[in-house]
């Protein structure tokens, strides 16, 4: 078995069933260092695989003692030298640290993240970078295009990680798991050419460029007067366009596939164009520097106004896709603000039926100036509105969570170590009127049922109350990056328990993450 992959020069086939299970206890025998089997891939007379010993997780490379291979030089550790299944071979056990993320990725086309143009996806966001296998796990025989890498600016900045090490916690993930069939890299919620730089460098291939601070919302209620003076007011050199001709190119209705009609008479236009003009301006903008950073490098951009006041009605999207094209702008998907409430980590708050007429005119505008996805952001948790956004987008859809893994490894932690969690529901508690200024929630922290007066048993159940889910939601920064007495308070020991109960973690998220994935499935 091992002779025959040593000798492979070719990427090799997922290893299956008896075979790889003996090959992982004959290296765990001759090594120490337990592999997991689903990593098992041989290239270039090397076989590679993720390893643990305990808590500690090694990228392994064992080969033919006789020969030192050239591709070595890409990846580093201790060497030490085996015998395994009748042959002397070398060993090379090391940290799962950027020098063997890029050696990966180098070497396996697989762990590039890529571009998957318009169709359905899903995107699994891990604020830990622990929960990749979980999520690949979840993704597995839906059809849905994965994007295991996926982290805002602002996420980044409340864990203190970097896009590289967003970057490489998902490749390993992705390598332990074996998944082959390729995933995307979502720099999320970019505002500035700087991000665009950082995320850019790490090698991420979809940009979701948030205008968001350059949406006018007073435009919703201003008067016609006023209107029209912010109208004269925009910066129509970097729109290219001048209030005459902007004029002229909506003075006819635009017929969408559904065959409605969209009108804008003078007021609908100037409300479309004071709040979203400069908000495009800003996005061409962003494109252009982010087409000039890529060259030859494929990407998708999306656009996304998720995180402004006022709902996107059908005619400003039409304005805002229209915009973008006359812009030249190329764009993957775009996420309105929808009508009713996406809190975070819980259920859709407002009326079903009118969201499913609203979504169905933004599919229908999509499909009439693209097609491009309708992303949905904060996706987390609304289930009543899956089976209605599958049903009516098809293809046409990106659904985007991340906090709801985190939420999920607290229910795991809530599990293996009830104290941790009974301290951090705690924390969690006092720190919510502060965290939750910069998040669209409601819950109130008085309802959440205080840790001492809950049973070891009640802990995790605090993980499907509304208050309770929310303020573990926003709370997560200020959790991970607590300190006492100069080291984290509870990170490190967050990650060790779920490091060392990674059974207990995976399965946890993966079965919550299917939930959302199952009425996408195709
Ligand atoms: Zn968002």
């Amino acid at each position: 078995m091992l002779s025959s992959l040593l000798q492979s020069a070719a990427i090799t086939e997922p290893l299956m069933g008896e075979a790889a299970t003996k090959l992982a206890a004959d290296i765990a025998g001759a090594t120490g260092w337990q592999p997991y089997v689903t990593s098992f891939v041989a290239s270039q007379g090397i076989l590679f695989f993720l390893a643990r010993r305990g808590t500690d997780k090694r990228l392994c490379l064992l080969w033919k003692t006789v020969e030192t291979p050239d591709v070595l030089a890409d990846f580093c550790g201790e060497r030490f030298g085996a015998r395994v299944d009748g042959e002397e071979v070398e060993c090379q056990a090391g940290y799962l640290d950027h020098t063997n993320a890029l050696g990966l990725r180098k070497h396996f086309a697989f762990l590039r993240p890529r571009v998957f143009g318009v169709r359905a996806a899903f995107g699994a966001g891990d604020r830990l970078g622990l929960a990749t296998p979980a999520h690949v796990r979840a993704v597995r025989g839906t059809g849905l295009s994965p994007f295991f890498a996926q982290q805002s600016i602002r996420e980044m900045t409340r864990t203190g990680r970097t896009p590289d090490q967003v970057m490489d916690s998902a490749t390993f993930g992705v390598f332990q798991e074996g998944w082959r069939e390729g995933f995307g890299a979502d720099a999320d919620h970019l505002k500035t050419k700087e991000d665009i730089d950082a995320t850019a460098a790490a090698g991420f291939t979809m940009f979701t460029i948030d205008p968001g601070d350059h949406v006018d919302n007073e435009a919703a209620t201003a008067d016609l007067e006023t209107l029209r003076a912010k109208f004269d007011a925009l910066p129509w050199k970097e729109l290219d366009a001048t209030p005459g001709l902007i004029g002229n190119v909506y003075a006819d209705p635009v017929r969408l596939p559904d065959d409605s009609v969209v009108s804008f008479d003078e007021a609908t236009l100037l409300r479309a164009a004071v709040k979203y003009g400069r908000a495009l301006a800003h996005t061409s903008a962003m494109y252009r520097h982010l087409k000039s950073v890529m060259a030859s490098r494929p990407f998708e951009l999306e656009m996304s106004v998720d995180e402004t006041a006022t709902p996107t009605s059908t005619a400003e999207h039409v304005f805002v896709a229209s915009e973008l094209r006359r812009l030249g702008v190329e764009w993957v998907s775009l996420a309105p603000r929808f009508i009713g409430e996406f809190e975070k980590g819980v259920d859709y708050i407002g009326d079903l039926s009118e969201f499913e007429k609203a979504f169905a005119k933004h599919v229908a505008v999509a499909q009439h100036f693209g097609p491009y996805k309708i992303s949905i952001h904060s996706g987390s948790d609304k289930f009543s509105i899956y089976p209605i956004a599958a049903r009516l987008a098809g293809d046409l859809v990106h659904l985007k969570t991340a906090g709801t893994s985190y939420l999920e490894a607290l229910r795991a932690i809530a599990k293996i170590d009830p104290p941790l969690f009974r301290e951090i529901l705690g924390f969690a508690i006092a720190r919510y009127p502060t965290d939750r200024a910069s998040y669209h929630v409601s819950a109130d922290p008085a309802k959440v049922p205080t840790p001492k007066t809950l049973s070891g048993e009640q802990l995790a159940g605090v993980l499907d109350q509304f208050d309770g889910r929310e303020v573990l939601h926003v709370t997560f920064g200020s959790v991970l990056t607590a300190e006492a007495g100069g080291r984290p308070r509870f990170k490190d020991r967050v990650m060790r328990a779920l490091e060392s109960n990674e059974e207990v973690h995976y399965e946890t998220v993966r079965a919550h993450i299917e939930k959302h994935m199952r009425p996408f499935a195709h």
